[in-house]
C-alpha cells in the first residue's frame, strides 16, 4: 500500500521545483487520498496547500526527516487534471504549481482553513434574448451538420470539427442538439464562449434547454457562488459547464463534447503566467478523454481552417442574405469634408434609420474621447510616465488614462511644460463619438447607447477618476447585460462602441450596421492583423439584417486592402484561402509555432544584453548539435515600446515543432536567468503569443 504522497507546494516560486514526498499517516493511507487530492503541508516554516501529483511505496528521503501532511481537504480535482496541468507546464514553459492553480477549485489557494465552506446560493443566470426554450426543427443543412457531429460522438474517440457557419445560421441550435447526444450518452460536456457577460443569449439558451444539469462559471460570480458551482460540477450534480476560457479546466468527468464557439475570439488567450489557449488546451484534453471538439465560428482561424475538417452552413436560417456592404473611402474626406470623422454617406443612412425609427450599431475600435493631447504652444504631448504611450482623454470622467498600465491623472487644465492654456485635442473615441451622434440625432426618442470597457465597468467607475471604483464582482455582468438590455427593448436608437458590439449578439431590427476607421486594426505589427479586420467586419455585418434587411458601412482609408474587400463580399473562403498562401510564403502559423521571448528590466541596457544572451544560448545550442527536433529560427532582438517601468526587448522564436523548442527555450531562460549579470531582468516566454 502506498505510504508516501508527492505533493507539489502551491508556491509561486519558479525556483522550487517540486514534487516533495510526504508520509501518509495511516488513516489517510488505502485510497483516502489519491492523485488529486489537495492536503496541508509544513513547508518550511509555513503550512501550505499542496497537491497530490503522484503516491509511491518509497522514497529516497530518510524515513525520519519524511514529514506527514497536517491534514487532507475534502473534494480535491480529478486525477486526469493534474495530467492536463503537467501538459501544461511543459507547453507553455511554466511551472506545475501554477498550472496546477487553474485545475484547482476556485478560492483554493487563498484559503487553507480546510473549513467546510457554507453552500451558499447557487448564482442567478439572466439572458437577453433567448427565445427558443423547445429544440428547433432543424433546417436541411443544420440537420447534416449534426448527423455528421452524431457520428464522431458515437464512435467515442476524439475527433475535432469546425463548424464554419455564416452570422445567423443557427450553430448555437447544433451546439445543443450535439450535447444533447452526449449527454444521452452519459458523458458531460464543455462550451466555452469568450465572455459571459457578451453572450448572455448563448448561456440563456443552454440554461433553458437544459436547466440544472447547466454549471456557469466565471469569474464575475462571487467566490462562494463560483465554488458552488464547481462543486455541482465536480459531484457530477451538473453535466454542462459554460464558460469563457477558464472552464476549459471544469472538473466535468468523462468528457464528451467541448465546444468553441467564436473560435476566433483573441479571449481565448490569456495572458498571465501560464499563458495558455485555451483553445489548445481543449484539443488536448479532447484527445485525451475520446471527446469531440467542436469549434464553431462565421470567421475561423487560418489555422483551423487548415487543420481541422469543416461543415459548413452557408445561409441564415431565416433565409435572407447577409446584409450588402458597402466601402467608403476616406481619403480625401479630410476633416473638413467629414462631420465628426462620418462619410456624408455615413450621415444620410443615419438619418434614415432615425427616419425609418429602426437601430443602427457602430464601430469604432477605440475608447475615450480624445487618442491624444499635445500643447498648441510648445507641442508637449501627454504621455503615460511608466509607458510610452500617449495618454487618452476620457472627458467625463475629468481624467486622462493609459491604455496599457491603468494609470490616470486628472485632465490638464493648462500645459505642465510651458503654462499655455491652449491644449488640442486629437481624434476621436466613443465617448467623443456618442456625444456628437447624440447631439444630432438624440431628439428624446431615438437613444444613442455606447458599449466599451468604460460602460461596461459602471457607471460609477466610468465617471470617477479612482482606478478599480468597479464595485461589487458583479458590476461589469450587469453594466453590460443591462445595457444591451436597454438597446434591445428601445423602439429604435443606436448602438456605438468598441470591438465589443460585434460580438454575437441577435437583435432582429438592427437595419444598419457601420464600422469607422476599419483600418485601424490593420495597422498593427502583427501578422494577425489582417485575419482580425476581416473578422471584425465580418462579425459586425453578422449583427445586421436579421429580422429585416439590412446594409453595412465601411469607412477606411484602405479601401482595396484584402481583408475589407473580402470582407464586405461576405468571402471567408477566399480570405483564407488567401491568408493560407500568405501563411505559408511568410512561414507563419499555422506552418511554424511562433514563441515570443520577452526580457524587461528598468534600463534598456540590462534589457537588452539578457536578450541577446538568450539568442547566443539558443545558437550555441544549435552549434554544439543539440538543435532540437526540427528547426528553429531566433529573430531579434528588437526593442517594445517601455511598460509599466519597463524596457523590453523581444526575440521571436520561429520553430518547426513546438514542445522540443519551447523545452530548448525554457532551458536557455533558466540559464541566463540563473547566471551572473542578469539581475532585475524578468522573463516571460509567450507560446503562440496573439
Ligand atoms: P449563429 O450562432 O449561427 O449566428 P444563432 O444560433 O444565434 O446563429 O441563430 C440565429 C437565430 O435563428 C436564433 O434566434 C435561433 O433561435 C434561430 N434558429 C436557429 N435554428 C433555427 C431553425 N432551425 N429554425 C428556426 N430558427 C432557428
Ligand atoms: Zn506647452
Ligand atoms: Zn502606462
Amino acid at each position: 500500500m502506498p505510504s508516501i504522497a508527492q505533493v507539489e507546494p502551491m508556491t509561486t516560486a519558479r525556483a522550487l521545483r517540486g514534487p516533495f514526498d510526504y508520509r501518509l499517516p495511516a488513516e489517510l493511507r488505502g485510497g483516502a487520498v489519491g492523485v488529486g487530492s489537495m492536503l496541508v503541508v509544513p513547508f518550511g516554516r509555513r503550512e501550505v496547500l499542496g497537491v497530490v501529483v503522484g503516491l509511491a511505496e518509497s522514497s529516497e528521503v530518510a524515513a525520519e526527516k519524511l514529514l506527514a501532511p497536517l491534514r487532507a481537504l475534502e473534494l480535491g480535482v480529478p486525477a486526469e487534471m493534474v495530467a492536463l496541468a503537467e501538459w501544461i507546464a511543459a507547453e507553455y514553459c511554466s511551472t506545475l504549481a501554477r498550472a496546477l492553480g487553474l485545475v484547482l477549485p476556485p478560492g483554493a489557494t487563498r484559503r487553507l482553513s480546510g473549513r467546510k465552506r457554507r453552500a451558499v446560493k447557487r448564482p442567478e443566470h439572466l439572458s437577453v434574448g433567448a427565445r427558443a426554450p423547445a429544440a428547433l426543427a432543424l433546417n436541411e443543412d443544420q440537420r447534416a451538420v449534426l448527423a455528421s457531429l452524431q457520428g464522431a460522438l458515437e464512435c467515442r474517440v476524439a475527433h475535432e470539427r469546425l463548424l464554419h457557419g455564416v452570422t445567423g445560421s443557427g450553430k448555437t441550435e447544433i451546439y445543443l442538439r450535439a450535447a444533447e447526444t452526449a449527454l444521452e450518452q452519459g458523458r458531460g460536456v464543455i462550451v466555452l464562449v469568450p465572455e459571459i457577460a457578451l453572450t448572455p443569449q448563448t448561456v440563456g439558451r443552454f440554461i433553458e434547454r437544459f436547466g440544472e444539469t447547466v454549471a456557469v462559471l466565471h469569474s464575475q460570480l462571487r467566490p462562494g457562488e463560483r465554488y458552488a458551482e464547481w462543486r455541482r460540477l465536480r459531484e457530477g450534480e451538473a453535466r454542462i459547464c459554460v464558460g469563457p476560457r477558464s472552464a476549459v479546466f471544469a472538473p466535468v468527468e468523462d468528457l464528451g463534447l467541448i465546444v468553441v464557439d467564436e473560435e476566433h475570439d483573441s479571449s481565448y488567450k490569456h495572458e498571465g503566467d501560464p499563458r495558455y489557449d485555451a483553445r489548445d488546451v481543449a484539443v488536448e484534453r479532447a484527445r485525451r478523454s475520446g471527446a469531440l471538439l467542436l469549434l464553431g465560428s462565421a470567421t475561423p482561424r487560418a489555422e483551423s481552417e487548415h487543420r481541422v475538417q469543416s461543415s459548413l452552413l452557408p445561409r441564415r436560417v431565416d433565409g435572407r442574405p447577409l446584409p450588402h456592404v458597402d466601402v467608403l473611402d476616406m481619403r480625401g474626406e479630410g476633416l473638413h469634408g467629414a462631420q465628426q470623422g462620418l462619410h456624408p454617406e455615413t450621415v444620410q443612412a443615419l438619418a434614415r434609420v432615425r427616419a425609418e425609427r429602426a437601430k443602427a450599431i457602430v464601430l469604432l475600435n477605440r475608447r475615450g474621447w480624445s487618442n491624444f493631447l499635445s500643447c498648441r504652444s510648445c507641442g508637449q504631448v501627454w504621455s503615460c510616465p511608466d509607458c510610452d504611450v500617449a495618454l487618452v482623454l476620457h472627458r467625463a470622467g475629468g481624467f486622462l488614462a493609459c491604455h496599457h498600465c491603468g494609470h490616470r491623472e486628472r485632465a490638464p487644465e493648462r500645459c505642465s511644460a510651458c503654462g499655455s492654456t491652449s491644449v488640442a485635442r486629437h481624434g476621436a473615441g466613443t465617448e467623443r463619438l456618442q456625444h456628437e451622434l447624440a447631439v444630432v440625432l438624440d431628439d428624446g426618442a431615438f437613444p444613442v447607447f455606447r458599449l466599451d470597457a468604460d460602460t461596461a465597468a459602471g457607471a460609477s467607475a466610468a465617471a470617477s477618476s479612482e482606478p478599480g471604483a468597479a464595485g461589487a464582482p458583479a458590476t461589469r455582468e450587469s453594466a453590460v447585460s443591462a445595457l444591451l438590455r436597454r438597446f434591445e427593448a428601445a423602439d429604435c436608437g443606436v448602438l456605438i462602441g468598441t470591438q465589443m458590439v460585434a460580438k454575437g449578439h441577435d437583435f432582429p431590427d438592427v437595419t444598419l450596421g457601420i464600422v469607422l476607421d476599419a483600418d485601424a486594426t490593420l495597422r498593427f505589427p502583427d501578422f494577425r492583423a489582417e485575419e482580425r479586420t476581416f473578422a471584425l467586419i465580418a462579425q459586425l455585418a453578422g449583427r445586421v439584417g436579421r429580422g429585416r434587411e439590412g446594409h453595412v458601412l465601411v469607412q477606411t482609408i484602405a479601401p482595396q486592402a484584402r481583408a475589407i474587400e473580402l470582407a464586405s463580399r461576405h468571402d471567408s473562403e477566399a480570405f483564407l484561402t488567401s491568408e493560407l498562401e500568405r501563411r505559408l510564403a511568410l512561414g507563419y502559423p499555422p506552418f511554424s509555432h511562433l514563441i515570443r521571448i520577452v526580457c524587461s528590466a528598468e534600463q534598456s541596457e540590462p534589457a537588452r544584453r539578457a536578450a541577446v544572451a538568450v539568442r547566443d544560448a539558443l545558437d550555441s545550442r544549435a552549434a554544439a548539435g543539440e538543435e532540437p527536433r526540427g528547426s528553429i529560427a531566433v529573430l531579434g532582438p528588437a526593442p517594445l515600446f517601455r511598460l509599466r517601468g519597463r524596457e523590453r526587448e523581444s526575440l521571436v522564436v520561429k520553430a518547426s515543432s513546438r514542445l522540443p523548442a519551447v523545452q530548448a527555450i525554457g532551458e536557455a531562460v533558466q540559464r541566463v536567468a540563473g547566471s551572473r549579470g542578469h539581475h532585475g531582468v524578468n522573463f516571460s516566454v509567450d507560446v503562440d503569443p496573439q
